[in-house]
């Protein structure tokens, strides 16, 4: 499969990386309006096409699929081009600010066949999808209580300033992820109560969220997501679970220790490795956008939909919005408002 990528930015370089590792596929353009980063990226992954302009790399076309590395504005008019030009697509998190916006590149996508799965890497990390293997697995039974923990006192905004200048913060940016990650192991929410605080006053949108979830199922869950938490040890970037079933219980606690109270009680230590161009802390995200590459690829080659596709997404941004909603009038918002 031949490949380009637009938008050669912070993240964009990670993807680059796993594109580089993956058997059958070449990455043969790279596209950004930023000259100095569009050049360092071709020097640095010895890709010679080069283009400031979309429209015009999917004018020349010569490749199967577009990897969108770009941050949300011009996540709606790449996706259209790319699916005028009728070729497969990835689009970063968050996929969209709205959901009418996230509709329209889904129908744009179907209306080509083309295939379309959102980055939304969280899940694809080693540890939980060791903790989503013991929970799918039936070994604690029937989960009907999860806890899904990101807090932290990580400077994100160095390597991101974007991130401290938007009205939102966390739950776009980051509770994006947790939340996917509690529909992945309890499925789709019906309601959703949550309330949202800045700490940090040089940020403009909010920095803590806590969001209560009624599942469609009929468990409960918190989503707890701070970027204002000084903690010993620091856990950046981890995912902290806890699941209980009717039968056992499943963590995945600091240091990625993964343990299972029930039929059979465990512990294991599920760290991931660092990969070749990994570095800590990022080493676990940087791993999963490795795995949700090679999933993009297998799904494309199978024909299949992949599990973070853009249809899948909408129930994600679905929750966004009416955490977002909660918060602003202090109630629960069930989802079928949107
Ligand atoms: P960034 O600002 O560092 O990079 C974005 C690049 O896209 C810039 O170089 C910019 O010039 C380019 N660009 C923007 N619009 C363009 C257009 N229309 N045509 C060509 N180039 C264009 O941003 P980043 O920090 O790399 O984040 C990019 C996206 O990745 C964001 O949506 C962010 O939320 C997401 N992200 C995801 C993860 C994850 O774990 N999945 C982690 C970090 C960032």
């Amino acid at each position: 499969m031949k490949g380009a990528l637009i938008g050669c930015g912070f993240f964009a370089q990670n993807q680059l990386h796993a594109w580089r590792d993956i058997d059958g596929v070449e990455i043969v353009a790279l596209c950004d309006q930023d000259a100095g980063r569009l050049a360092q990226s071709a020097a640095d992954f010895n890709i010679t096409r080069t283009h400031a302009d979309a429209a015009e790399m999917f004018a020349v076309g010569g490749f199967d699929f577009v990897d969108i590395a770009t941050t949300v504005p011009s996540h709606l008019p790449l996706v259209k081009m790319a699916a005028e030009a009728g070729v497969h697509i990835i689009c970063q998190k968050p996929f969209a600010d709205n959901l009418a916006d996230a509709r329209a590149m889904v129908a744009a996508a179907d209306a080509a066949q083309k295939t379309l799965m959102v980055h939304e890497n969280f899940r694809w990390q080693s540890a939980i999808q060791a903790a989503l293997y013991v929970v799918k697995s039936g070994s604690i039974g029937d989960p009907f209580f999860g806890r899904f923990s990101f807090r932290s006192g990580y400077d994100v905004f160095s390597g991101q300033p974007y991130l401290a200048e938007g009205a939102r913060f966390i739950i776009e940016d980051l509770g994006i992820h947790i939340l996917d990650i509690a529909r992945a192991f309890l499925g789709d929410a019906d309601r959703i109560a949550a309330t949202t605080k800045r700490v940090n006053p040089n940020i403009k949108g909010e920095d803590v969220a806590t969001m209560l979830l009624t599942h469609a199922g009929g468990a409960t869950s918190v989503v707890d997501c701070s970027y204002a938490t000084r903690r010993t040890p620091e856990t950046f970037p981890e995912t902290l679970l806890e699941i209980d079933g009717t039968e056992g219980t499943a963590r995945l606690d600091a240091g990625y220790q993964l343990s299972v109270t029930g039929k059979e009680t465990h512990s294991v230590d599920v760290n991931p490795p660092v990969l070749s161009w990994a570095e800590k802390p990022w080493h676990n995200i940087q791993e999963s956008v490795l795995t949700i590459q090679q999933h993009f690829v297998d799904c494309v080659a199978k024909g299949r939909a992949p599990q973070t596709s853009g249809a899948d997404n909408l129930q994600t941004l679905a929750l966004v919005e009416a955490a977002y909603l909660s918060a602003a009038e202090g109630r629960t918002v069930r989802l079928s408002e949107h």
